[in-house]
């Protein structure tokens, strides 16, 4: 299984570094925001910068990347479709980043949605997915449609159940309130919140989820799922006849969702 840990940047980023399979000394981030808790974590392991991935152009996911790989010459790997700050190499939908010397291989898929040209990272069990899938939820529509979005979602979503979800910020409390507001009925979201709650209590991480828990969990993966379509028919009063328009109904009542202190 690949070793994966989190560096925690701004108030509620994940930027995930990844230990190389075949290289003790080599790791790769996904993500850097800043540098500099990217620097600590290796001076503290005394593991070397050997590649750097990103997921989408958004500042606390890049903003890090120009300095780690100007003072580590790592590569930098990036959508194509997106402008970087940085040079990086293009990657597209269908693309991989083949790694071979540190044992790793990623395919690259195009999840646009919340930004144009997001793309995730899939491979060795897990996924990199930037803002596209958090635990029980998904990234604002800042570019793309809702069409785009609930595209991007299944195809995520078509990953094995076992698959780990490395998702970039820690939104799963706040989430799993909303998806509790969706489905008050649905235990398992229940029994998410609960673990989620005493996890944050403790300053702990929720993260990575697997897939097979999301589609339990996540409102956003369920749109075709009856009590999540007709309680977003009851929120927006009226008719949601397609799973796009009850996955854009789920997305604007989110958007206005707000928890209890
Ligand atoms: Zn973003």
């Amino acid at each position: 299984m690949l070793q994966v840990s989190p560096v925690r940047a701004f108030s509620d980023n994940y930027i995930w570094l990844i230990r190389a399979p075949a290289d003790a000394t080599a790791a790769v981030v996904v993500d850097p925001g800043d540098d500099r808790p990217v620097d600590q974590t290796l001076q503290e392991t005394g593991l070397e910068l050997r590649a750097i991935l990103v997921t989408h152009h958004h500042a606390d996911h890049v903003g890090g990347v120009g300095a780690l790989a100007g003072k580590h010459g790592a590569p930098v790997f990036g959508p194509a479709r997106e402008s970087l700050p940085c040079a990086a190499q293009a990657l597209d939908d269908g693309g991989t980043v083949d790694l071979g010397h540190l044992g790793l291989r990623f395919s690259v898929m195009a999840v646009p949605g919340h930004t144009l040209g997001h793309i995730a990272y899939a491979g060795h069990g897990a996924v990199f997915c930037g803002d596209t899938l958090f635990s029980a939820g998904c990234g604002r529509l800042f570019e793309g449609t809702a069409t785009q979005m609930l595209d991007s979602l299944d195809r995520l979503a078509a990953l094995p159940d076992s698959t780990r979800v490395y998702c970039a910020h820690e939104y799963t409390l706040a989430n799993l309130r909303f998806a509790v507001s969706v489905e008050p009925d649905n235990p398992d979201v229940r029994d998410a919140l609960a673990e989620a709650s005493r996890r944050r209590e403790r300053d702990e991480i929720t993260l990575p989820s697997t897939l097979g828990r999301e589609r339990r969990i996540n409102p956003f993966l369920r749109s075709r799922s009856s009590p999540v379509r007709a309680a977003a028919e009851r929120h927006a009063g009226r008719p949601l006849p397609s799973p796009v328009d009850v996955f854009a109904a789920l997305r604007a009542w989110k958007d206005g969702f707000r928890q209890e202190p």
